[in-house]
């Protein structure tokens, strides 16, 4: 037996289908996809970090007399190449988004791929109603799945030891700067390690539940990341976590993450349309969509998480769920160009969970948000960031407003001493704007 290990999104030793399912001669490789990282500005923080994942990867290989090759070009001609090498199989773990199985597709008729679900718990082909149908809301979907019951942990996966490397030249490794990216300094959360937040978990989950939408404060897992490219997969997480003190409401966010997997792979045509197939004339106006993406809205809790969004790549999610509301119900614009905007930015960029929960946001999604439910920012800012602590430390020519003024309609606006857009929208009229068209769409009395 020949096989090509091709680690994508699963960058890791520990419970890898990819090293369980190894057998004889083993090529890993990694690919830098030249159509992915063309469409990527060259400093752009997410290469950086699968940069320095795949040479630990590289490094953690050789530990156990193995190695990685790492290629930057198209899996297409990659694979055509190395065909000529008699690889009987490429091993790699699955995913559901078009371009992904597209590909995929395509590799599979040069060399095939057997292919693992390895980047999550469950299997979406399983856990289907009792009708034989997938499940479209979360929580009886939720509540079906008997792991969660069992007080066993879910068995990881262990290495074969029934592997060769096969010889090739592993020495030439692209720089990032060979292929048009620059070094660029990652942020702590980065560069600390998954270890360093395994460890910061138990402290964090007594108060869980109550302080994770206070996005001023340090209350969540940041594990988002890591389970993104796989530097750890969401079973050790899940088995970490079980075992500790009120962990429940952890576990419930980690199935989210399952439940939007599990809605793409039933229902692939949400990517790309609303789920419950309502059709809405949206606002085109790209000067709108501009000034959201820009942190210009006028509205302090938007700007602020849209121009942190644009610094750093990470967004709290009560923050994504605020400022997907005010795009697609207060400007009134397709969450299609949300989403595509947050793939282009977000360090945790995933397609199922991006897609799923813009489309909750938007009200168009599986288990969506009733229409009519639209958050008013004012309102959240009030709640979550009372003293303005995360609006400050973004917006720092606000620095020396009273926080009050965060949380009334132009507010802010209303000190004549500082430059700052009037809200875009009235908040009110735009509301019910939206609930009007909602209606229309859905064919209800207006
Ligand atoms: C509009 C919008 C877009 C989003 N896009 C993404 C995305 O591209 N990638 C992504 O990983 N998450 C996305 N999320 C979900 C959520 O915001 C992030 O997973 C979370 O903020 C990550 O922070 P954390 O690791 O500290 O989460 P924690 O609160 O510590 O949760 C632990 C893990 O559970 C999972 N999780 C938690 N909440 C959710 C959720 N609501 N939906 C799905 N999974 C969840 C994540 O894997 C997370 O790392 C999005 C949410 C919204 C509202």
């Amino acid at each position: 037996m020949k096989q090509i290990l091709w680690f994508r999104r699963d960058l890791r030793i520990e419970d890898s289908a990819l090293l369980e399912n190894a057998q004889g001669e083993v090529f890993p490789i990694f690919i830098f996809d030249i159509d992915i990282l063309d469409s990527l500005p060259f400093d752009d923080k997410r290469v950086n970090f699968i940069y320095q994942s795949v040479i630990d990867l590289k490094q953690k290989l050789l530990k156990m007399n193995l190695d990685l090759a790492i290629f930057y070009g198209k899996p297409k001609e990659i694979f055509k190449n190395l065909k000529k090498f008699g690889f009987d199989e490429v091993l790699c773990s699955v995913d559901f988004d078009f371009y992904s199985k597209k590909r995929d597709d395509e590799i599979d008729k040069i060399i095939p791929l057997r292919q693992f679900i390895d980047s999550f718990i469950l299997n979406p082909a399983n856990h289907l109603k009792n009708d034989g149908t997938p499940y479209k809301v979360f929580t009886p979907f939720y509540k079906s799945l008997d792991l969660l019951t069992n007080s066993n942990n879910i068995e990881q996966r262990s290495i074969s030891k029934n592997m060769v490397l096969f010889h090739y030249d592993y020495t030439d490794v692209p720089t990032l700067e060979s292929m048009g990216f620059k070094l660029v300094n990652l942020p702590k959360i980065l560069t600390n390690g998954v270890k360093e937040l395994l460890e910061k978990i138990p402290m964090k989950l007594s108060t869980y539940k109550e302080n994770r939408d206070y996005f001023y404060k340090d209350a969540t897992s940041n594990l988002s990341v890591f389970l993104r490219f796989g530097i750890i997969s969401p079973v050790m997480v899940f088995n970490y976590v079980r075992n500790l003190k009120d962990s429940d409401f952890f576990i419930r966010e980690l199935f989210w993450r399952e439940f939007y997997n599990y809605i793409l792979f039933h229902f692939p045509n949400s990517e790309f349309n609303n789920f419950n197939n309502i059709d809405i004339s949206w606002n085109e106006n790209e000067d709108d969509f501009i000034r959201w993406c820009e942190g210009n809205t006028g509205v302090p809790i938007i700007d602020a998480a849209m121009r942190h969004l644009n610094r750093t790549g990470f967004m709290h999610n009560r923050l994504r769920m605020i400022v997907a509301s005010f795009l697609t119900k207060n400007l009134f614009i397709d969450w299609k160009k949300g989403e595509k905007y947050f793939a282009l930015k977000l360090l945790d960029y995933e397609a199922s969970s991006n897609i799923g929960s813009w489309q909750w946001g938007a009200s168009t999604g599986a288990d969506a948000a009733p229409y009519f439910r639209v958050f008013n920012p004012y309102t959240q800012s009030k709640k979550f960031d009372e003293k303005g602590i995360f609006i400050k430390s973004v917006i720092k020519e606000l620095k020396d407003v009273d926080s009050r003024l965060f949380h009334i309609e132009n507010g802010v606006q209303s000190n004549l001493f500082i430059s700052y857009p009037k809200a875009m929208v009235d908040i009110s009229i735009s509301r019910k704007r939206a609930i009007e068209k909602f209606k229309e769409a859905k064919n209800e009395t207006v």
